[in-house]
């Protein structure tokens, strides 16, 4: 999570003096310090590093820093890294329309040392705390996998991903096999018992695997880097432990849940849309197979039984 790294600051400055400062005095400040020396090198470093916080001289020689602060402003990745501009010579209007372009504080140089490390403190606390709400936002409360949110944008960034680098891709549909009749059994509470603890079968596989909950009791898991025949496997392992899983409350109970599978290779417009239509098809596919069964796109009855026990 990027909320538990230590924190970056980015200072954009063309004097090394400035520079060799900052490190000085920050560095008991729990803070990972890199240097730009020119605007170019500055937005370069600030996509790559996302850092916490970018400090920035406006007026600089070479290139005008209004227009590097409103660059950082204007694109989703940065936009919410906050800025605090630094400069020695500033008119009440420049100040005015660094605010308006987004800067979140402003430091007069020569600056007071103990003052700038409160404000960069500030700062980093502010992001830190945005990071972590936003990340919280996409989290499921109930089951703390990642939600329908995070899922959507998440496919689209692992299609992306795996074409880019002709990586394989697979994606695991599944739902708990009759759930409506476990609530009317044992009441709705203990079928969030059961939901939560299929979620943490579901997040307690391989730390590449993004479990998702996609909404009641149906659930996603996006396999990056994965071939069909590996995540063939994994669903009936998956299968398998929840079958055999032990209600300690009702040892009668069986819990079962039908898996569908689709692999980005098969899916011709490669898009987020087919790949959940496919494996929603091969999921209906194990429900009229009886339940408690993995069925892929593209397979059918036999090679599936076979591909998934080899
Ligand atoms: P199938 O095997 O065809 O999937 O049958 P099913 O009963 O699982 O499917 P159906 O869509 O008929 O019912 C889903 C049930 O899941 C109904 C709904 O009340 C229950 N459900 C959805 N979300 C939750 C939840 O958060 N907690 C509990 N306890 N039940 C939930
Ligand atoms: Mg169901
Ligand atoms: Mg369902």
């Amino acid at each position: 999570c990027t909320t538990h790294r230590v924190p970056r600051l980015l200072a954009i400055d063309e004097s090394e003096l400035i520079h060799r400062l900052l490190k000085a005095r920050l560095r008991c400040d729990h803070l990972e310090i890199h240097n730009a020396m020119t605007m170019e090198e500055g937005l370069e470093m600030a996509h790559r590093l996302l850092p916490e916080v970018i400090l920035l001289e406006i007026k600089m020689p070479e290139r005008d820093g209004f227009q590097l602060l409103s660059q950082l402003k204007s694109n989703s990745e940065t936009s919410g890294i906050p800025v605090i501009v630094i400069s020695g010579s500033c008119s009440t209007d420049e100040k005015i329309r660094c605010f308006d372009l987004g800067a979140m504080d402003f430091v007069t140089k020569p600056f007071d040392v103990s003052e700038l490390r409160a404000r960069v403190r500030s700062a980093v606390c502010l992001r830190q705390m945005f990071l972590m709400l936003a990340q919280r936002a996409q989290i499921d409360g109930q089951t703390g996998l990642w939600n329908r949110s995070h899922f959507d944008l998440r496919l689209r960034q692992e299609i992306a991903e795996a074409s880019r680098h002709r990586t394989p891709l697979s994606l695991i549909m599944c739902d708990l096999d009759c759930f409506k009749s476990i609530n009317d059994s044992y009441g709705h509470p203990y079928g969030d018992h059961v939901l939560e603890v299929f979620a943490d079968m579901l997040n307690s596989q391989r730390a590449s695997d993004i479990a998702c909950r996609f909404g009641g009791e149906e659930f996603m898991i996006i396999l990056p880097q994965t071939t069909l025949d590996e995540s063939m496997s994994l669903a009936d392992r998956l299968r398998v432990q929840l079958r055999d899983h032990l209600w300690s409350e009702h040892p009668k109970l069986k819990v079962t849940a039908s898996f569908g599978l689709s692999h980005l290779a098969t899916c011709s417009e490669r898009s987020a849309e087919q790949m959940i239509a496919m494996a929603d098809e091969a999921l209906y596919r194990a429900k009229e197979n009886g339940r408690d069964h993995v069925c892929c796109s593209g397979l059918h009855g036999e090679d599936v039984e076979k591909r998934a026990t080899a």
